[in-house]
């Protein structure tokens, strides 16, 4: 199983990114539920036959989809270890929870948060956000709040994030019970940066009416087009208001990695809180969110039960090493996230990750460049990192752009060649290159523009052009 996964991704070149998965392979996971067991070795050719050649294809050089890591050889082995052990990250007193406060010390380290500050592994941003407005929640309110719930809260409570903000902001102020309707939605410039005085003005409008500001939410890198808010400017604004700032930066925080984009995060070391992933520009093996909290008590007014005598804490024995980290967050059974990631950081060191990050961004610059050097494509948006937003705008293509480009994303992904996505910006379809694999290259960027240009051409030359009103001619 080992060298079959290891040649997988030696010669992932060679294969399609993605393909459209056959009936036949579908309709092979709706057997009933087995009684007898079958050979390991007859379910291993299953997955080799049915399940590797139909992955999204994440791993591969021309995956440039969405926000997805590459992983790498050294987090599928720690992975092996990893469930070889089977241990539980609940708590107790044992060395993996150890390994979990290491990569926690680490964090703290990198973005410049006191010593004794908290944090923990989750599944990823969207749980991480979540606890971030929770966190707020009971800074606005105490930790009241989770025995009475809102009904008991005199003044509604508002939050304020940019227009570009991840979708699971506003999921995370629902699942907390506040209501998306009070998560207010700030403009943006025209670099996609949450604009400042418009923050400013609603904050100030929300007072007027009564409501109680309580949450601001910058984000490290917008999921569209990679726009870094201004950090320091919302730190300011949250002091000066009394809110809870939280950072969104699901990739963008690890940016911190790499000395020369690291100045473009300035303030992210001021935030209350921060969600962030190791499984998206860290190459981490899914699932790796974290989450870290400036003031650890707040983190467990927010998260910890003292209930259940079967959680009992102990000075000595393996109920010992109170806090745990189930104190910290929703979960009280967790896996060993923690391994994967020490392994990542250990083996290839913070300068090697730095460099791999820096990478993706030059290349990004490049193909930015070559878009706007050629005439029949058009940049849709400024390359602040690691995304590019730009449409085929051929000659022929007049008239029916948006369904020329909807069609060339669908068929640039059925062709296996190269797997981009598409985005919606200022009511523009795009085209939308993710480049987080670090195994992706100069001749992945090649293929991405020939095959972008051909299939753009033939798709213009067969959609009809639409015939001008009164135009008088002949057709
Ligand atoms: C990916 C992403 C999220 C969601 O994170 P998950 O790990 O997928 O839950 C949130 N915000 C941004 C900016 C992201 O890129």
């Amino acid at each position: 199983m080992l060298d079959d996964m290891l040649d997988h991704l030696q010669g992932i070149r060679a294969r399609p990114v993605w393909q459209p998965i056959p009936d036949a392979v579908r309709a092979s996971f709706r057997e009933p539920l087995p009684r007898e067991g079958s050979g390991l070795d007859q379910v291993h050719e299953a997955f080799m036959d049915s399940i590797l050649p139909f992955a999204v294809g994440n791993a591969h050089p021309g995956f440039m989809g969405w926000v997805h890591g590459g992983g790498t050889p050294v987090g599928m082995l720690a992975e092996m270890l990893a469930a070889g052990l089977n241990a539980n990250l609940g708590g107790r007193d044992h060395i993996p929870v150890e390994v979990e406060w290491q990569v926690l010390r680490w964090v703290i380290e990198l973005f410049g948060f006191p010593e004794d500050a908290s944090g923990l592994f989750l599944t990823g941003s969207s749980m991480a956000n979540l606890s971030g407005v929770l966190v707020a929640r009971t800074r606005a309110l105490g930790s009241g709040v989770r025995s009475t719930g809102m009904a008991k809260a005199s003044r509604r409570l508002t939050a304020y994030t940019s227009t570009r903000a991840h979708g699971c902001i506003a999921q995370g102020m629902d699942l907390a019970g506040l209501g998306k309707d009070n998560l207010r939605a700030i403009p943006v410039d025209e670099m996609g940066r949450m604009d400042m005085a418009c923050l400013a003005a609603a904050i100030a409008v929300d007072r007027a009416a009564g409501f109680q500001p309580f949450l601001v939410v910058g984000t490290a890198g917008t999921v569209d087009t990679g726009a870094i808010d201004d950090l320091a400017e919302i730190a300011c604004i949250a002091r000066r208001e009394q809110l809870h700032f939280h950072v969104d930066g699901a990739f963008g925080a690890l940016a911190m990695l790499c000395p020369q984009l690291a100045p473009r995060l300035r303030g992210i070391e001021q935030a209350d809180s921060i969600a962030f992933d190791f499984h998206k520009w860290l190459q981490v093996p899914y699932d790796a969110g974290f989450f870290v909290v400036r003031d650890r008590q707040l983190h467990l007014r927010t998260f910890a039960t003292h209930e259940g005598t079967y959680l009992s804490r102990g000075e000595r024995g393996m109920a010992a090493g109170s806090p745990w980290p189930c104190d910290f967050g929703p979960d009280l059974s967790r896996g060993f996230r923690a391994l994967k990631t020490w392994f990542t950081i250990k083996v290839y060191g913070t300068e090697r990750l730095g460099g791999m990050i820096a990478h993706t961004c030059t290349l990004a610059q490049g193909l930015a460049r070559r878009i706007e050097s050629e005439p029949e494509l058009e940049l849709l948006a400024p390359v602040s990192l690691n995304i590019v937003c730009f449409r085929f705008i051929g000659a022929d293509a007049n008239g029916a752009i948006e369904q020329v480009n909807r069609d060339l994303v669908v068929a640039l992904q059925e062709s296996g060649l190269c797997a981009p996505s598409s985005t919606v910006l200022d009511g523009r379809f795009a085209i939308r290159v993710a480049l987080f694999n670090h195994r992706s290259a100069q001749q992945d960027i090649d293929v991405l523009l020939n095959a972008t240009l051909a299939l753009g051409r033939s798709l213009s030359a067969m959609s009809p052009v639409p015939v001008p009103e009164a135009s008088g001619l002949p057709q």
